[in-house]
């Protein structure tokens, strides 16, 4: 064991602290109403870096929430990488559902719970004490490090890339490796090498000018909660595949390391529909299948719907508009605008007549990301993740959205490895968010080789 890898164990319950700490200030990025808490975690990140020894720290605005930038860069003949994390939090949503609350940072059988613990303040901290626990004991570091924590994670990104733009010659570096992402599973360590890009979008249908009695008109108006649905029900075939024309275009095929990945990890069926609390279907798909679509297939999901009355008891009314709320995952190759288009075109073909609609875009999309497998930073981490848990770790991809590796990709010409201590069963998008210790634990020892182990060898 290293001196540094000494130290980390030797302070780990003064940074389960410290992380608690972290936790317990809200920074749900989407709340206005949440405004000051997500500044006050930026300025938690701002002063954890400067504590931990690195210069140049600062709040760099942005239209929305502040990015944190900090840098430690006097290893002039080494390799420089950024760290990327966000230091925003989901909605704690439906709070009736957490069984401490999701602000208090209560340690139950080795896990830390709270909202955000697992995405990504655990494992962002962890990068940060690692720098510090060599520049305590050695006074430098094996490489330069840069870190970059942004706020608004949580809600899209909206202004990432314009800040990333915007500090373009501060930021150069051989690799970004992003401390934001997730294990696929606990004991089975994993490196994600692609990642589903991002469309949304809200569409409205309006039928009549105003909300109307449906005695009085019920019949003969039109019905805009009607239409909706019916377009709804027409964004997929019986198999629930998207059958919107011109949604697959452009799409590519994956790297086949992650078609045996998909064999590899044995995805449980029937577990799966259990886990998640759903009753499971006849017949039950099996597990390949299953993990294939979450991985490596695009989505349009429906994530909300609403139009009418909506409160207790009944109101006679035929609303005026319905509403839903659809985000979409992408595939490699599948571009946002491409795919914004052939949403709107397939509206317009399927809406019954008689109605109109409205359709708003959120934010441009994001496309998917996908790394050169040949990528020797890949394997260096790979190596790490094998001496620490005593298995070959696959190469997955990732269902989610994160946005960064195409921002940095353009941006700064840099690849972005994802090297999390989240795990993707840690409730981080639900109730009862917690962050295993076991994996702060072995984050900590990970990252200490990791920034040797990078530093010798990047390229
Ligand atoms: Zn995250």
């Amino acid at each position: 064991v290293s001196d540094v890898e000494a130290h980390l164990a030797a302070n780990f319950p003064a940074y389960v602290e410290e992380l608690k700490a972290f936790c317990r200030i809200p920074s749900v990025s989407t709340d206005p109403a949440r405004k000051a808490d997500v500044l006050r975690a930026a300025t938690f990140v701002v002063e954890r870096l400067r504590r931990a020894g690195f210069e140049n720290v600062e709040k760099v605005a942005t239209a929305g929430h502040p990015v944190v930038f900090g840098e430690w860069c006097k290893a002039p003949d080494a390799p420089t990488i950024v760290v990327y994390g966000h230091y925003d939090v989901q909605p704690p949503d439906p709070l009736d559902k957490w069984v401490t609350p999701p602000f208090e940072a209560d340690v139950r059988d080795d896990r830390l719970y709270a909202r955000g613990a697992s995405d990504d303040k655990g494992p962002l901290l962890i990068p940060i004490l690692v720098a510090e626990a060599f520049l305590t004991l050695r006074g430098t570091l094996p490489l330069n490090v840069k870190v970059l924590i942004e706020g608004e994670e949580e809600s899209g990104s909206p202004h990432f890339a314009t800040a990333v733009a915007s500090l373009r010659n501060k930021l150069g570096c051989d690799l970004v490796v992003s401390a934001d992402g997730a294990m696929w599973r606990a004991d089975l360590p994993s490196l994600t090498i692609a990642s589903r890009g991002m469309a949304a979008l809200d569409l409205t249908v309006t039928g009549a000018a105003k909300d109307l009695h449906s005695g009085r008109h019920g019949g003969s108006a039109p019905n805009p909660v009607r239409a909706l649905a019916a377009v709804l029900a027409s964004f997929h075939d019986a198999d629930g595949r998207v059958a919107v024309e011109g949604f697959l275009d452009g799409a590519v095929p994956p790297d086949p390391r992650i078609r045996e990945a998909i064999a590899a990890v044995g995805f449980d069926a029937g577990r799966y529909f259990d886990e998640v609390g759903a009753p499971r279907p006849e017949p039950l798909p099996d597990g390949e299948t299953l993990l294939t679509r979450q991985w490596l297939e695009p989505t349009l999901e429906l994530n909300g719907i609403f139009g009418g009355y909506t409160g207790p008891g009944t109101k006679t009314v035929i609303p005026a508009s319905a509403t839903a709320k659809i985000t979409c995952r992408l595939i490699a190759g599948q571009r946002p605008d491409h795919v914004f288009a052939a949403i709107r075109s397939h509206v317009a073909a399927h809406l019954p007549s008689g109605f109109s609609f409205e359709f708003s875009r959120h934010g441009p999309g994001t496309t998917a990301f996908a790394l050169d497998p040949e990528l020797p930073a890949l394997a260096v981490l790979e190596d790490i993740l094998g001496e620490i848990s005593g298995r070959k770790p696959l190469r997955v991809a990732m269902g989610a959205t994160v946005p960064i590796g195409t921002v940095f990709k353009e941006q700064l010409g840099a690849p972005t490895v994802f090297f999390s201590f989240s795990t993707s069963d840690e409730d981080y998008h639900a109730p009862n968010e917690f962050f295993r210790l076991k994996s702060f634990r072995d984050g900590l020892v990970a990252w200490a080789r990791a920034y040797e182990a990078l530093g010798r060898r990047i390229k």
